[in-house]
């Protein structure tokens, strides 16, 4: 089987090619460098993605996060969950941990917000 994707590490966008026996990876082609075979067998076995969002401050305002690295596809709902139920204080720096320990990684500040 076939599988074709969009390489998304950077604005290239090469168009992968990803030869499958099953779960196994037989090859990777159409990357223009390393990252690209890498990204392909990390999407076929394991998907991954950093999730942006906001999360409400007391005042009733909301600021922006990030997970600091990314989590398994499958877990983004949770995570929204996870993001929608925290409230904060202000201030709050970029960089700041929000939450700590989301299926691996730290939801941190995107904006300061004061
Ligand atoms: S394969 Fe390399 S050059 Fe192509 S989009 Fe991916 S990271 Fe960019």
């Amino acid at each position: 089987m076939i599988r074709e994707l969009t390489c998304i590490v950077c604005p290239q966008g090469c168009s992968l090619k990803v030869e499958l026996d099953g779960k196994n990876i037989i090859s990777v082609s159409g990357n223009t460098c390393p990252r690209g075979e890498k990204y392909a067998i990390s999407e076929c076995t394991n998907p991954e993605r950093c999730v942006t969002s906001t999360v409400r401050c007391e005042n009733g305002e909301v600021v922006a996060v990030k997970t600091d690295r990314p989590i398994p596809k499958e877990k983004i709902f949770e995570c929204m969950e996870i993001i929608n139920k925290q409230i904060v204080t202000l201030p709050i720096s970029i960089g700041d941990v929000i939450i700590t320990d989301v299926f691996g990684a730290n939801i941190v500040a995107t904006q300061n917000k004061f």
